[in-house]
């Protein structure tokens, strides 16, 4: 299905357009008509999967035909992570341009001028904030905001979030807002908790379930069935023969992302680590330099391996095994997005093996694996103990048609004064998120009342409905997408 199947105000259109958004995504086919009814929905994807513009084109599309305050918060979207929050903030963004509407995202952290833009942004009313529970909880408590004309309320990674504990933080969010709305709720998977607070905040919501992402065909797989002692020279032996570059490396520990990065940084190579130990600007100025190809690769914990955007990636490296399979999935993810290709190498050393093999049941597949180079010595046989079921069930499956559509693209009524396409293409406004596993950080890390880190600011002339707002600034640094 395309876009223009639906009936999109212009703005809506027009922004689409610019951000090259043309067919739909399943999740998007199967959403976007029921969310411009009005429905609640429970919509069960992951990352990846256009979930994103699945409930903010609806949300934006009402909001442009008018009718609600100009002077208040019109809808909440809440996330799990400052992440998540800043990589939905950021296709809001794009998706804003075109458009007389404004955001706020209200993520924590420890920055003075954070927490002024913050309280501006909410106290102007900026149609939409994009909050970590924790954070949202430290404005309510300090009477920085009135959610009471709230229209529209959005849990992102609800499972997350519950795995955070932010459960009760959610319910008293939700207790703040009026009964009257629409509250729409995504969520990687469903446990029973997550079907206790859906029948909480919903109401008579619609359930939409797509299949478990697995590994995108363009990802070749790989393993090397290896000793510990093993990896490294099988690394270096890798990029004998090949370009470091546009590498990820990922190990779980973030003691071990450290010790990996100091001795490929002793074997010559060019490496940046991420882990949860950096401060908001330093993970900023990683990502930077990966982006920007002053460093060819980046050794990170799993606080990267979530939804981050960067189109090239050309290899992930698994330097020890994940013990969650949808962690696997979300790690090789970073390479071969939007159809390109990618590798993937797994180090499987003896105690991982296991659960390595509970990984290729789970992705129903048997990875190649690769003879270790002759330098590194003979690799043991591989003998995975147990083939126990690993990771979360999958979920059923979701249909993915896709028919030519012509739909009258509407040009009229525009409601909200909005602005007209003026040929910018936002150039940032693809998300780039992911999100910190709780292993690797503490639950309320978005929890300070302390200001943080100003949001960079990008565009000068980014037109906003309202005076004040939080957002709309320039800025050509890019913006940060992990801890
Ligand atoms: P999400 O699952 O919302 O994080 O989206 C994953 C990526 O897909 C993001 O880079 C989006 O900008 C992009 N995306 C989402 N929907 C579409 C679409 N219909 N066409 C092209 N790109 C899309």
């Amino acid at each position: 299905m395309y876009f223009t199947d639906f009936d999109f105000e212009d703005e809506v259109l027009d922004a689409l357009d610019a951000m090259r958004f043309e067919k739909c995504t399943p999740i998007q086919e199967q959403t976007l008509q029921p969310l411009m009814e009005g429905r609640d929905l429970i919509g069960v994807a992951q990352t990846g999967t256009g979930k994103t513009a699945a409930y903010l084109l609806p949300v934006l599309n009402r909001l442009c035909q008018g009718g609600y305050p100009e002077d208040s918060i019109n809808c909440v979207i809440m996330a799990p992570t400052r992440e998540l929050a800043q990589q939905i903030d950021r296709q809001l963004e794009g998706f804003t341009y075109f458009m007389n509407v404004s955001s706020v995202a209200v993520y924590g952290g420890n920055d003075g001028q954070r927490y002024e833009q913050e309280l501006r942004g909410m106290s102007k009313g900026a149609d939409i904030i994009v909050a970590t529970p924790g954070r949202l909880i430290s404005h309510i408590n300090l009477g920085n905001i009135d959610l009471s004309k709230v229209s529209f309320f959005i849990l992102d990674e609800a499972d997350r979030m519950l795995d955070m504990g932010f459960c009760n933080d959610i319910m008293t969010i939700a207790k703040q807002l009026p009964k009257e709305r629409q509250t729409m709720l995504f969520s990687a998977t469903m446990p029973q908790e997550i079907r206790k607070l859906a029948s909480d905040i919903l109401t008579d919501p619609l359930q939409i379930t797509l299949a478990l992402a697995k590994p995108a065909d363009g990802i070749t797989q790989q393993a090397y069935i290896c000793h510990e002692g093993q990896k490294l020279g099988i690394i270096n032996s890798i990029f004998d023969s090949e370009s470091s570059e546009r590498v990820i490396l990922f190990a779980s520990r973030k003691t071990k992302v450290k010790e990996i990065s100091h001795t490929l940084k002793k074997h010559g190579f060019n490496v940046g680590e991420m882990h949860s130990d950096l401060s908001q600007s330093e993970r900023d100025e990683i990502m930077f330099q990966y982006k920007s190809r002053k460093i060819d690769m980046i050794v990170a914990t799993d606080i990267l391996a979530r939804g981050i955007d960067i189109d090239d990636i050309r290899i992930v490296i698994n330097y020890d095994v994940p013990r969650d399979c949808d962690d696997y999935i979300h790690r090789i993810g970073r390479t071969a997005r939007a159809g390109t290709k990618g590798r993937a190498i797994t180090l499987v050393n003896v105690e991982d093996q296991e659960y390595f093999k509970r990984i290729e049941d789970f992705i129903e597949q048997d990875v190649p694996k690769l003879e270790l180079p002759a330098a590194v010595g003979e690799a043991p046989a591989y003998e995975p103990k147990s083939k126990q079921k690993g990771g979360k069930s999958r979920h059923g499956g979701n249909g993915n048609k896709e028919k030519r559509g012509g739909g009258d693209r509407k040009r009229n009524n525009r409601k909200r004064g909005g602005k007209q396409a003026n040929g910018y293409k936002p150039q940032n406004a693809k998300p780039e998120s992911n999100s910190e596993k709780p292993k690797d950080t503490t639950p309320h890390q978005d929890n300070a009342t302390k200001p943080q880190s100003e949001k960079p600011k990008r565009r000068p002339h980014h037109r906003r409905r309202k005076p004040g707002n939080a957002k709309g600034g320039d800025g050509t640094a890019p913006v940060a997408e992990n801890k």
